[in-house]
């Protein structure tokens, strides 16, 4: 390959990044609505503290064997259940396990496999662009940077924290609708949108939680504090939770 041809790829690659870069920066939402006080440091510490006394190595539920299929697994999750997502990814991840694989196994054939997942076309066609720009930037590798997470098909701030997270170890919080809920209505981190959330959390995230921190509230907000009807009465941290409207127990009700 030619400097000049190597150049021009190197500059493509640069040139992408900073536009994703960008749409972030005009991304910022308005600030109009007040949000209460969050809970002080030590009650968050000891919310962390009991979640992670129930589960010491919470993991994520997505089936995937590598950082390649864990970024791939996580593009497809979006808007999608971690089951679905399983059951798509078991036939595509033994055929093809990274990027050349992919790329090699063609658009259509990605499609097909995914097919049973919502926005499967986009989808699909993501995961091929990601994995065109894994083998041109990024000599095929995941990379560990946000920026260059980000500038792959796809690959929004939620989906690089919770690579950042489980494969290299980053104390990221991973904002989706579970954690945003149980942030909000426990107080821990009041926030008028994910990035604000995920601020907050950071913000009051004792070092010896970071790591779990985010997997211990997704679980948390998936099989306890459920979007329509809280378990309030079964949760291990509802007398440290701000929420006024606690559900009680069935017995009570
Ligand atoms: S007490 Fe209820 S609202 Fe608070 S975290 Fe537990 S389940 Fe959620």
């Amino acid at each position: 390959m030619g400097v000049k041809k190597v150049l021009g790829r190197r500059a493509h690659c640069a040139m992408q990044t900073i536009r994703n870069t960008k749409r972030g920066i005009m991304a910022k939402s308005a600030k109009s609505v007040t949000l209460p006080r969050a809970l002080p440091r030590k009650t968050t510490k000891e919310i962390y503290a009991r979640l992670a006394a129930a589960d010491p190595e919470p993991q994520t539920e997505l089936n995937y064997t590598n950082a390649y299929t864990l970024l791939v697994a996580v593009v497809l999750s979006a808007q999608a259940t971690d089951k679905g997502v399983n059951k798509a990814t078991k036939d595509l991840f033994a055929v093809a396990d990274n990027p050349q694989a992919m790329l090699d196994l063609g658009e259509d054939k990605v499609r097909d496999y995914v097919k049973t997942i919502g926005l499967y076309r986009t989808k699909a066609k993501n995961v091929i662009l990601l994995s065109e720009r894994l083998l041109a930037c990024f000599d095929g590798r995941v990379p560990n940077d946000r920026k260059d997470l980000e500038s792959l098909a796809g690959v929004g701030r939620k989906t690089a924290n919770v690579v950042m997270n489980v494969v290299f170890g980053m104390p990221t919080m991973a904002v989706d609708t579970h954690i945003f809920r149980v942030a909000n209505r426990t107080r821990m981190a009041p926030g008028r949108n994910p990035l604000e959330v995920e601020k907050g959390l950071v913000k009051n995230l004792p070092d010896e939680y970071a790591q779990h921190a985010h997997h211990w509230l997704i679980l948390h907000g998936r099989y306890t504090c459920l979007a329509r009807k809280p378990r309030c009465w079964l949760c291990s941290i509802a007398d440290l939770c701000a929420y006024k409207d606690k559900t009680p127990a069935p017995d009570e009700a």
